[in-house]
Order: structure tokens, then sequence, then C-alpha cells
């Protein structure tokens, strides 16, 4: 197969689906941010900018090449069985979304890799630019784990395309800071992460932290008693962030870059929360 150069379709969605959604942030906002914007997104926009070299320099386009690898050879489950491309592309990105939201439970359950995580969870608002705010090796051990996953399975190469750029818009969808109204937000909850949905996930109580894991479809989390409807808190006045880290200088880049390497893990861990 003639291997894809999605780049410039990702990059589009991207910057159309940011800028569509920072607009509706500023003139339907869902809270009103307890931080100024201008810090945070800096944070952010640099996390953004690191992993995207990082994650260009050490894997380049691998989880596609992993796509195209594995479908030249014949490998994964998906490419023994004749599958009509539809079919092939639903189990595939149903897959995808189901592993990731397991890899999410299980990047708040360890301690090894929730000490990553917490620089996600340590965003004191969330918006559209959460989306982007991971740490570098929080960000590769999921594009290493998404290769595997992609190489195990035999997942046709345009499926992981379609599903890199439905996971990235709908993270900056779930994370963004907009109103919908309660019927809009209901009937969309039925089937995806909604930003009330995801919101609870970024509550500093840790029961609410550890529900709502689910980054595209919104099933995983009810059908693995994982759900939330609502935090304790309405969502205009709920905490979000970790109650450990809400100081400005435990905040700027660089103390994120190094948190990792000592943190303070709280309470939020699954296994401590118990
Ligand atoms: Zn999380």
């Amino acid at each position: 197969m003639k291997p894809i150069n999605h780049d410039y379709l990702r990059f589009a969605i991207f910057l159309g689906t940011f800028i569509t959604l920072a607009i509706f942030e500023t003139t339907r906002p869902r809270r009103k941010l307890s931080n100024p914007r201008i810090g945070r997104w800096f944070t952010n926009l640099s996390l953004t900018f690191a992993n995207e070299l990082l994650v260009k320099a050490v894997l380049g386009g691998a989880a596609l090449g992993a796509a195209e690898y594995a479908s030249e050879r014949g490998w994964g489950f998906l490419n023994d069985v004749e599958l009509s491309w539809p079919v092939e592309f639903v189990l595939g990105f149903l897959f995808l979304d189901f592993m990731v939201y397991l890899q999410h439970v299980v990047a708040h359950a360890l301690p090894f890799l929730w000490r990553f995580h917490m620089v996600h969870h340590s965003d004191l608002d969330v918006d559209v630019t959460t989306a982007l705010r991971f740490h570098p090796l929080d960000m590769l051990i999921s594009m290493f784990y998404r290769i595997g996953l992609v190489a195990a399975m035999g997942i046709d190469p345009w499926t992981v395309v379609l599903f890199e750029i439905i996971l990235n818009a709908s993270l900056q969808f779930n994370h963004s800071n907009i109103k919908l109204a309660p019927v809009v937000d209901g009937r969309l909850r039925q089937f995806v992460a909604t930003p009330d949905f995801h919101r609870v996930h970024h509550s500093s109580e840790p029961e609410e932290t550890n529900s709502n894991f689910g980054f595209i479809i919104s099933w995983w989390d009810k059908l693995c008693g994982t759900y939330r409807a609502e935090p304790g808190m309405p969502y205009n006045l709920m905490q979000i962030g970790l109650g450990e880290y809400r100081e400005a200088d435990e905040l700027s880049l660089q103390s994120l870059i190094t948190l990792p390497a000592s943190p303070r893990m709280g309470t939020y861990s699954f296994k401590k929360a118990e």
C-alpha cells in the first residue's frame, strides 16, 4: 500500500478545531477561569511543542508505520480475516478507543504511571489547551502502547490515521471550557465524552478524578463501572486540578518537567484512595 502522508490533514484539523473551540470558550464559557490564561497557555503550548518534536524525533509516524508494516506482512487478527473496510474500521476504532480507555485507568492506578499523568491533571483550569498538556514521557509511553496495539491487532493504516485525528479532536472538545445546553450534553454523552463528562475527571476530589476515563466514546465507563454522572459540587464551582499542587511556582514549565522525579502522590491513585 502507498504510504499515507497525513501530516497536513492532521495539522489542518487540529488547528481548525483549536480555533473554533477557543472562540466558543471566549464567547460561551462554561466556567470562569480561576487563573490568567496567558501563563497556563504558555505552559500547555510549550509542552505541546516539546511533545510534537520529541514524538517526531523518536518515533516519526511510527503508529502509522506499524500499521503499514503489519498490513504488508499480514500480521494481526484483522489482517487474517476478510472484512469490508467499514466493518474493519468500526472494529479497529472501537478496539483502539477501549484500549486507550484501559490505559488511562492504568495510568491512574499504577503509581509509576500516575507520576507522569499527574502533570496533565495539575492544570488549575480545564480548557482546549489542557488537551495538549502532557508530560513528554506520558506522551511517549502512550505512543509506544498504541504502536504495539496497532501491530498486534493488524489495524488498517487509514483506521489508524482517522483514529488519531478523531482522538485529538475529541480530546480538544472534551477539555474545552465551552457551555453546551444540558439537553445537548445529555444526548451527546450517551455516545461520547462531552466537556462536562470529562470535567468530572479533572476534579480535585480523588474519587471524582478516578471516574470518567473515556476519551472518545462514553460507553466504556458505563460498562466498566467508572462512570460518574455529576461532580459533588456544581460544574461552575467544583475545584479543578490536584489538591497538592496549587502554587504557581510548582506549576511552572520547569517544575512540571521535573515533577515525576519526586512527586507528592497524595490520595489520587486507586490504591491509596481505598
Ligand atoms: Zn486522567
